[in-house]
């Protein structure tokens, strides 16, 4: 019998390309998500592409008694994803104790309701921003945990700390902590993408909407850092590949045949650092289609330059990011000029 997963957050942008991989891959789906950052429609995207509409329940994840119904509707989950979260860093700033209650409480009613369902694994959402500014590149993930920098880097600390402390305690669970570097792109097909509310705060949805001429420039961040060309380098790494590291974390924690250790913590990233410019220049000869950009201030609190060591996920996972930055970024471009399409029509 397929496996069924609950996936928080799962009409989002991350979650909807794990369900696609995960539905893929023969796992059952149940998505909860209360829309906050989504839409319902994403859901004819992920039935396209895989031929099968996952289960939805609109609903909120703060909300125990929500979680304790879904729970007790759709028997025999055996495991979830958590991505359901706010993630906007500077909104954090502004609005800390909404960042703090949704991240963690919603962390705290799945984690209370795993033994009582029997749900045997989590896979949790973080982030390489708990590294803050390595002090050596590529990244590991036994490099110190610096201070976090907003509230919302916090949660994700947080967060591994209280997965951290439920296990030893010796909860009836497991958990794959994963520590995503700058996701980035869509799917293939160009029917789920990342929807950004308003005005984007993330290079590449800048840079697409600049691209369709929705924004006038992009603002370069900054060209006097100490890195090749002086703009910052970041490790970015398709979301495709992103998703797909879920269901490898995913099958090696419920396996019964893999002795696993009760919570392990996995770096994504593709291993190579591309600066915002080389990521521009990318995009450029990619797709045929110039971005006009403009060197601007450094943006407060960024990081000058991270990038990923993967080869624990590559070695123990046996996941390896594939997709190369320019078909990246071909895929990033097709689904621009699709939400274009459809917001004009
Ligand atoms: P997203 O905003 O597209 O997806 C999150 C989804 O969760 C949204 O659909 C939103 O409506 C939903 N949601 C939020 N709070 C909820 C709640 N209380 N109950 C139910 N649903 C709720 O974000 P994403 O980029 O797909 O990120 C997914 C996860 O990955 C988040 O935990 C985020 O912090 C983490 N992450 C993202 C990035 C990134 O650059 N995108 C990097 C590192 C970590
Ligand atoms: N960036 C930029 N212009 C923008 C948005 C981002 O130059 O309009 C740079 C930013 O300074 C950082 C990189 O692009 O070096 C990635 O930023 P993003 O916000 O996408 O992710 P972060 O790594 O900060 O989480």
């Amino acid at each position: 019998m397929a496996q069924k997963i609950l996936v928080t957050g799962g009409t989002g942008y991350i979650g909807s390309h794990t369900v696609v991989e995960l539905q893929q891959a023969g796992y059952e789906t149940v998505i909860i998500d209360n829309l906050s950052n989504s839409n319902v429609g994403v859901l004819d995207g992920i039935e396209k592409i895989t031929g099968k509409r996952p289960v939805f329940v609109e609903g909120d994840c703060t909300d125990i008694d929500i979680l304790r119904r879904l729970f007790s509707e759709y028997p025999g989950i055996d495991g979830i994803i958590n991505f359901a979260a706010s993630k906007a860093v500077g909104e954090s700033v502004k609005e800390p104790l909404l960042y703090y209650r949704n991240n963690l409480c919603t962390l705290l009613n799945l984690l209370e309701l795993m033994p009582e369902f029997g749900v045997r694994g989590i896979v949790f959402s973080s982030s390489c921003t708990v590294y803050g500014e390595p002090d050596r590149n590529p990244i590991d993930e036994s490099a110190p945990i610096k201070n976090a920098t907003s509230p919302y880097g916090n949660t994700k600390q947080i967060s591994e700390e209280i997965i951290t402390d439920f296990i030893n305690s010796g909860a009836p669970v497991k958990s794959v902590i994963l520590r995503y570097f700058n996701p980035i792109g869509a799917h293939p097909s160009a029917l789920i993408g990342e929807l950004p509310n308003g005005i984007p705060n993330n290079l590449v949805p800048y840079l697409t909407q600049t691209a369709a001429g929705i924004r006038k420039e992009l603002t370069v961040f900054g060209d006097d850092y100490d890195t090749p060309d002086g703009s910052c380098i970041r490790d970015y790494i398709d979301v495709v590949d992103l998703a797909k590291a879920h269901v490898m974390a995913m099958r090696r924690m419920l396996s019964s045949s893999e002795d696993t250790d009760r919570i392990e913590i996995f770096n994504l990233g593709t291993g190579h650092g591309l600066s915002v410019l080389e990521l521009i220049s990318a995009f450029e000869s990619a797709t045929g289609v110039r971005v006009p950009y403009r060197i601007g201030a450094r943006r407060e609190g960024d990081i000058e330059k991270i990038w990923a060591d993967p080869a624990k996920a590559n070695n123990i996972l046996g996941w390896t990011a594939s997709v190369p930055v320019t078909e990246t970024m071909r895929n990033a471009w097709a689904w621009q000029l699709r939400t274009d399409s459809k917001s004009n029509s």
